[in-house]
């Protein structure tokens, strides 16, 4: 499907895509460079950092390197455009909605394009790209397309001779600061709302993963955002990150990404000018499986759960609860998966799982396995890379799994299904909630009370019922405890992109 090929233009990095798809023959060029201004600029530094396929381990380009100056232009560029009276400000709402719905229609035309690129700079299979990450970006756009014209706020009874209601005001300069498992879908769950809601944006990707960022610099151009409106900075955290963090002219900061990370950026934002933060972070989501359940689906939910996207994702099935009678079958079947799960090339249309992002990522799993392996876990499948096959792991599943374990208690995004035993409701509970981390759960279970009474009684910002990773632009997903702070999607999401402002007025007569 694809031939790529790095070319050097006027001094610029490009990168030519050579696509052959049903629309035919598409030809893209990409400019790895900072985007401010609706304008592709150069690191100030004169810095470039490669960014490399992890299925090949060849690198696809050189990107400018931004650092806190790049971060400075950015931040003046944005906060120009935010200022009263600039173009943005003055914009209507529905014609904010409507450049909202014309990004989503770009994204359609180059929805090939953009599954390439981020199966080439994350190692993801190209159908999951495709049909889950891209799909993704496109109804979250829409979904917020359609609030730019419905943020209102609310008449409030106060004493007779006054008159009192609430604005929802935009915040301002919002920074975005996003991860590298789902690149592209994680900066539009932010970039929607704080677009739809009449801010600006500083935008800095992963270091691993600056490609479909850059990429939705250009079409933010050419769907016609005012200049400044959206700005990105590609760099590394310590440095262009942190930039954003500490900064005192941003109101706002959005992150996914590890717990460690998000601490930072909390401990940024109060010390520097207090601005919002909202946090997605990390899980170790427990998945209960009780013995009424319709034990193929369970099995199978199971497996989608911890496996999808190499096993690199928050929401990861990464403990399993099996109901004692149950156990030994669901352990059966689930090894059977596992097995059978399709390891290889991204581009293969057969391939379920690809390679792991890199190669710290790479060794901390391995090391977690071991660690699963020294402490008495039971290794069914799997525990080792696949030999001379770079960042690629043997799908591993472990049985006998106890609740002191590493694999048990560490987040460990990889493609690791750890599977314990329970005996009671009670029980599972409190095991399910023993840990730092509270952003997803589910339950398989046919039976209604016990449904109901685990989805009460779980600490986490979502409960499964019967079903995984069931995730909606309509629905807000966040996390309790230590897996973060807020919520994104849905009308929730409003909430965060948005100051409430209290107006109240004295009338010179009572107002009966
Ligand atoms: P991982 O450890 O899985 O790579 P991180 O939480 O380190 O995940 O990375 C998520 C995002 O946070 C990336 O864009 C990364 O560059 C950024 N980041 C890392 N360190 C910092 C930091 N100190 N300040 C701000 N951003 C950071």
């Amino acid at each position: 499907i694809l031939s790529s090929a790095l070319d050097t233009l006027h001094g610029r990095f490009l990168l030519v895509l050579l696509l052959g798809g049903p629309r035919g023959l598409l030809l893209c060029a990409l400019d790895g460079r900072i985007f401010i201004n609706n304008e592709w600029h150069e690191s100030i530094s004169g810095k470039t950092f490669p960014t490399y396929n992890p299925s090949t381990l060849e690198k696809i380009c050189d990107v400018q390197e931004g650092d806190k100056p790049d971060v400075d232009k950015a931040v003046e560029a944005a906060r120009a455009a935010f200022q009263r009276g600039s173009p943005w400000r003055q914009m209507d709402v529905l014609s904010r909605g409507r450049l909202l719905h014309k990004l989503a229609d770009l994204i359609e035309r180059d929805r090939v394009t953009l599954a390439t690129l981020e199966t080439m700079d994350t190692g993801k299979p190209f159908l999951q790209a495709y049909f889950i990450d891209l799909e993704g970006c496109i109804k979250t756009l829409r979904y917020y397309a359609g609030w730019a014209d419905k943020i209102q706020g609310r008449t409030i009874p106060v004493d007779e001779n006054f008159v009192c209601f609430t604005r929802h005001e935009p915040m301002g300069v919002c920074g975005a600061i996003t991860p590298w498992n789902f690149p592209l879908l994680m900066l539009v769950w932010k970039m929607a709302p704080a677009l739809c809601c009449g801010n600006t944006l500083v935008i800095k990707p992963a270091e691993q993963t600056p490609l479909t960022s850059l990429y939705m610099g250009s079409l933010i151009k050419e769907v016609g955002f005012p200049p400044g409106v959206v700005n990105i900075v590609p760099g590394y955290g310590p440095t262009a990150g942190a930039a954003i963090s500490t900064h005192h002219n941003i109101d706002k900061i959005a992150f996914t990404g590890s717990t460690k990370v998000g601490k930072l950026i909390k401990e940024a934002a109060s010390k520097s000018n207090l601005k919002r933060v909202t946090l997605e972070l990390g899980g170790k989501n427990p998945c209960i499986v009780c013995a009424d359940a319709d034990l193929d689906l369970a099995v199978e939910c199971a497996h989608q759960g911890v496996f999808f996207n190499q096993g690199q994702c928050c929401t990861a099935a990464s403990r399993v609860f099996v109901e004692e009678q149950i156990y030994p079958e669901f352990v059966k079947r689930s090894v059977e998966y596992a097995k059978k799960r399709l390891v290889g090339d991204p581009f293969d249309a057969r391939t379920e799982q690809g390679p792991q992002i890199d190669q710290k990522q790479f060794d901390k799993i391995l090391e977690l396995i071991e660690s699963g392996k020294k402490e008495g876990a039971k290794l069914e499948c799997g525990g080792l890379a696949i030999e001379d096959r770079g960042l690629f792991i043997k799908p591993t599943v472990f049985s006998e799994v106890t609740d002191n374990m590493r694999i048990a208690k560490e987040e460990i995004f990889g493609p690791v299904q750890p599977i314990m035993k329970f005996k009671s409701i009670d029980e599972v509970i409190k095991r399910a909630n023993s840990t730092e981390y509270g952003l997803t759960a589910a339950v398989f279970t046919k039976n209604l009370d016990r449904a109901l009474t685990l989805a009460s009684a779980l600490q986490s910002g979502t409960v499964w019922i019967n079903c995984y990773n069931a995730l909606y632009a309509q629905a807000p997903f966040g996390g309790f405890k230590m897996s973060g702070n807020g919520r994104e999607l849905g009308e929730y999401a409003l909430a965060e992109y948005t100051e409430v402002k209290t107006v109240t007025i004295k009338l010179s007569q009572k107002n009966h």
